[in-house]
């Protein structure tokens, strides 16, 4: 199972990413949806941790910081989608538009919300005695 590898442990910022899961506690989720293509919740995000109280929007436009990463998420898929059309079409330029906007546009809301998940750990740290 892909969830008990070791890098997704609790207390792993990779648990808190990939699950999406509030970065000081674990426990809470960081979006008010579970799923990311319910495109009127993809934003909503509670603005404190309903588990241990950490607060989520640290700052007016504290998530602007997130588009730094979205782009850098999207360049490594856009680079990724190059070479696997090269290596079936070349240097066909229509390939390679349609699939570069079929990726980045059907990833989109999973990026978006990865994008946040990775942006707010950068800046709160695990605490599992967070209760004390
Ligand atoms: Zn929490």
């Amino acid at each position: 199972m892909l969830k008990n590898l070791i890098p997704f442990r609790k207390g792993t910022k990779l648990y808190s990413i990939v699950r999406q899961k509030c970065p000081r506690c674990h426990e809470g989720d960081l979006f008010l949806n579970k799923n990311p293509y319910n495109l009127n919740m993809l934003d909503k995000m509670p603005p404190r941790c309903p588990v241990c109280g950490c607060d989520f929007v640290r700052e007016t436009g504290f998530y602007y910081g997130a588009m730094m990463i979205s782009h850098a998420l999207t360049t490594v898929m856009a680079v990724i989608v190059h070479f696997t059309v090269f290596h079936y079409y070349g240097w066909e330029i229509a390939p390679h538009l349609i699939s570069l906007l079929t990726v980045i546009i059907g990833l989109f809301p999973v990026v978006f919300r990865t994008a946040r998940t990775i942006w707010i750990n950068m800046f709160v740290a695990y605490k599992p005695d967070w209760k004390k």
